[in-house]
């Protein structure tokens, strides 16, 4: 028997609309990339974003249409998510740290009809346009006064005029809204289609999840990217439950953001372990914590024990958070339940290095090779699969890869190995996917391998992650040199920087004469790893 009650979709212009009326005065904060600081409320954010509504229709935007961002943390950024989506696009976030090579496939995969991008990035967009979908509108997000030359539409001026009310349309709630492309094990990326019912679900499972970095009055940093899976969530989550934005712009450095969070009085700090290896830097230097600061959200790679220990003891609250692109993201998260606040610190740490509990709306289950469930005891570690009101069920337009995504009772596979405890405490224990992740971006090791494959002096190569202490994990890249002789580094170096970005190349490339293999006849890369953990990378 059917229920009765109202069948209103869930969509996001209703998030930033309740915002506007509720907590009008909350702010938005940010270090605009024309030098100064911005502020603006969520009242005044819902004004442009129907200005930039209009904006959009005027140029042509289509329901379902894919309109890109290549932009850093700031309001433009933010009035894109809200206005795209709002009146019936999808907003497609592009990650600029990508190489060429990648950003080209995903920009004519995604098929995208406008581009804003910020005033940093437009050399990159004017030496790939060529390469991009014909008839692609740029437009730089900016005024008149910081206007490139060429061929771009501008920021403001598509504002200027516009009437600041909007009339959103209503469309079903799992109408696409959002599109993020994800670094895949191999070959090209793979694009997360968040809908409007997930996105607003999401907003809703964070918000209750994280209750005390959003409450209304408290400010929050957010240093992971909105064009890095949503910036986990903050865009909507934040304006939701009240709590200000600061958005830091592209100065990520420990200076810049201890400045920015001791100025503007940041209370919760979310990003990944690189950036706050930073901080502590700064904070060290200065000896005190930035003013304020009381909470932080730590993800993206496994938090190492000794930086949340640094936080714990400057009287920061640490949530370590587990999640995927494909998850929109946040799965778990590491605040601990009242029975286990109390105890020592050392305990405390130790349960705070784990990566935390299920949020709502994501099941987790670990499972043996043979896709039978695994106890939940602490103990036995087996793959993760997960399935949810906020989780891909395909990735856009990949047949191929979604042969492979899900198991035959439609969880997704993350490609992490974990043991989940008694209490619900999840723990990575390793990695299945085969890539490597730095600064809380990936590299393929695939891909680096195949593309050294092709020398001639190479007869087999394997790359590996190895510790690192600034960006959690560098590439090495492990040769057999072939009967002909040992490659040239530099050679090996000149192949791969066609195809991949300066930082995603090896630290290191040392020469075998053999690699070891499995039962299967596949490199062992568990046997490596161990072999080459203590290997002291050039800079590290
Ligand atoms: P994000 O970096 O925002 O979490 P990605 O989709 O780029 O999203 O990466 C997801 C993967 O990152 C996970 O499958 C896992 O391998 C790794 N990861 C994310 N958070 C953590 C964490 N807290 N500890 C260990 N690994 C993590």
């Amino acid at each position: 028997m059917q229920g009765s009650m109202m069948m209103r979709p869930l969509k996001i212009a209703d998030i930033l609309s309740y915002a506007a009326e509720i907590h009008p005065l909350s702010e938005v904060v940010s270090v605009r990339t024309e030098g100064d600081i911005h502020r603006q409320t969520y009242a005044g954010t819902a004004r442009r974003v129907a200005k930039l509504a209009h904006g959009l229709v005027s140029q042509g935007m289509q329901t379902g249409d894919r309109v890109a961002t290549l932009a850093w943390n700031g309001y433009r950024h933010l009035e894109l998510y809200y206005a795209i989506s709002g009146a019936g696009g999808v907003c497609h976030t592009i990650n600029p740290r990508l190489s060429a090579e990648q950003m080209t496939y995903i920009v004519n995969h995604a098929n995208d009809t406008m581009l804003f991008v910020d005033t940093t990035f437009v050399p990159l967009v004017a030496a790939l346009r060529d390469q991009w979908p014909a008839g692609l509108k740029v437009v730089v997000m900016t005024d008149r006064d910081h206007m490139p030359e060429g061929d771009f539409l501008c920021y403001e001026e598509l504002l200027d005029g516009q009437s600041d009310s909007f009339d959103w349309p209503d469309f079903p709630e799992d109408t696409a809204a959002g599109l993020c492309y994800t670094s895949g094990t191999t070959g090209n990326p793979k694009g997360t289609l968040y809908t409007h019912r997930s996105t607003v679900l999401h907003a809703m499972m964070v918000g209750l999840s994280l209750p005390t970095a959003l409450q209304p009055g408290k400010r929050i940093l957010p240093v992971v990217p909105l064009f890095h899976v949503n910036a986990w969530g903050l865009p909507y989550a934040a304006p939701l439950t009240g709590a200000s934005l600061i958005f830091p712009g592209g100065a990520l450095d420990g200076e810049s953001l201890f400045r920015l969070m001791d100025n503007e009085k940041v209370y919760s700090a979310w990003g990944v372990p690189t950036v706050w290896l930073g901080l502590q830097g700064e904070i060290t230097k200065q000896g005190r914590m930035p003013e304020g600061l009381g909470d932080m959200v730590v993800g993206g790679s496994a938090a190492p024990a000794s930086m949340i220990q640094f936080f714990e003891e400057g009287d920061v609250n640490v949530c370590h958070a587990w999640g995927m692109t494909e998850m929109s993201p946040i799965g778990t998260q590491g605040n601990l339940p009242d029975h286990l606040n109390d105890k020592p610190m050392a305990e405390r740490i130790a349960i705070k290095s784990k990566q935390g509990r299920r949020v709502f709306g994501v099941d987790l289950k670990i499972v043996d090779e043979d896709g039978k469930r695994l106890p939940h005891d602490g103990e036995a570690a087996g793959e993760l699969y997960v399935r949810g009101n906020a989780i891909t069920s395909g990735y856009f337009e990949n047949e191929e890869a979604n042969k492979t995504a899900f198991d035959a009772d439609g969880w997704f596979g993350t490609g992490d190995v974990a043991t989940i405890d008694t209490h619900g405490f999840l723990t990575i224990t390793d990695r299945a996917k085969d890539l490597i992740k730095s600064g809380g971006e990936w590299i393929s090791s695939l891909d680096l391998e195949n593309t050294v494959m092709a020398h001639p002096k190479v007869a087999n190569c394997a790359v590996i992650a190895v510790p690192h202490p600034k960006w959690d994990e560098r590439p090495l890249m492990i040769v057999v040199p072939s009967p002909e002789g040992k490659p040239e580094v530099g050679d090996l170096m000149d192949m791969l920087k066609e195809h991949f970005a300066t930082w995603q190349l090896p630290d290191d490339v040392v020469f075998v004469e053999d690699l070891p293999m499995t039962a299967t006849g596949k490199v062992s890369k568990l046997t490596l790893r161990k072999q080459f953990g203590d290997h002291k990378l050039p800079d590290a």
